[in-house]
């Protein structure tokens, strides 16, 4: 057996499902303290592997939904589980999932997942548009993505994924985990990052998918003007208008002027329509 494809419980770590199981027992408590599990919550875990935080998640909550990919892994899980009649398994690709179906009536979702890489930052956009069914997410991911998430303005780590965090929730970097926790080991550092969206958005914009677009087009060259990059959905002088720098790059921008920009575009959009009625 390779170094870096371990066996445990007969089950290979397959690199296509992303799977680095973690073993380091102190990293794992105190993944399962920051999220402080209660039995009230409507807990649910993407891609429990064989069961790592899971275990711990049941001890403290008794009550659990899983969603894993990979198949082989069910009968692990249900196996490890069987004394616990609220822990339910939902086999599939969390991607496709509807987790509005796990939702009891006035609760919102805690989210957990040790996320394999691939699907992480689609993941995250996914929640961040349904922000509203959502209590927190406490997620493990590749510490650059932890870093581009918290990044803020004039940093090269701040783009897309930083302003669409920041726009709907909280972001909070809580600690680094080395590749020595998991097995088989990752090449790089991850980090777990708390992800609370707000009851009140700080900068409500007047349409999230405008805001969303602006912000895509303005980062598509992110080493043009934003007078360049953002020229087909606004010109420079109503830029100006709404006391934008024309010359900065999409990097020196802060939330607020993204979302003045996109309240500006829909004004735009809504005047031109009404011209062409
Ligand atoms: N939670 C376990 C741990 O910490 O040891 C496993 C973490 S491992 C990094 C990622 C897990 O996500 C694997 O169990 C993998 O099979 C599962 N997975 C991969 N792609 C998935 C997807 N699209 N939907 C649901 N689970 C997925």
């Amino acid at each position: 057996m390779s170094k870096h494809t371990p066996k445990a419980h007969g089950h290979k770590a397959r690199k296509r499902f992303g799977q680095n199981f973690l073993h380091d027992q102190y990293v794992i408590g105190k993944i399962v303290k920051a999220i402080s599990p209660k039995p009230t919550d409507c807990l649910v875990e993407i891609g429990p592997g064989m069961g790592a935080i899971t275990e711990p998640l049941l001890e403290a909550s008794g009550k659990l939904d899983v969603v894993e990919l990979d198949r082989d892994l069910i009968p692990i899980l249900r196996t490890k589980f069987f004394n616990y009649p609220d822990f339910r398994i939902h086999e599939g690709d969390a991607l496709k999932f509807d987790f509005s179906t796990i939702l009891e009536p006035g609760q919102q979702l805690r989210i957990v997942g040790n996320l394999p890489y691939n699907i992480s930052t689609p993941l995250i956009f996914h929640f961040l548009s349904h922000y509203a069914m959502v209590q927190d997410m406490h997620f493990m991911l590749q510490k650059e993505v932890v870093e581009r998430l918290a990044a803020t303005p004039g940093s090269g780590d701040y783009g897309r994924l930083s302003i669409m965090a920041q726009y709907f929730c909280k972001v909070e970097p809580l600690f680094i985990v080395g590749p020595g926790s998991f097995n088989p080991p990752p090449k790089v550092d991850s980090a777990i990052v708390r992800l609370v969206p707000y009851n009140e958005l700080p900068h409500p914009a007047k349409d999230h998918k405008t805001l969303e677009r602006v912000v895509r087009e303005a980062f598509n060259m992110r080493r043009k003007t934003i007078r360049n990059t953002l020229k087909n959905l606004i010109s420079a002088e109503l830029l100006q208008e709404i006391g934008i720098d024309t010359g900065l790059r999409p990097e020196n921008l802060t939330l607020a002027d993204y979302v003045r920009i996109a309240d500006k575009v829909v004004d735009l959009n809504l005047a031109e329509n009404q011209n062409e009625s």
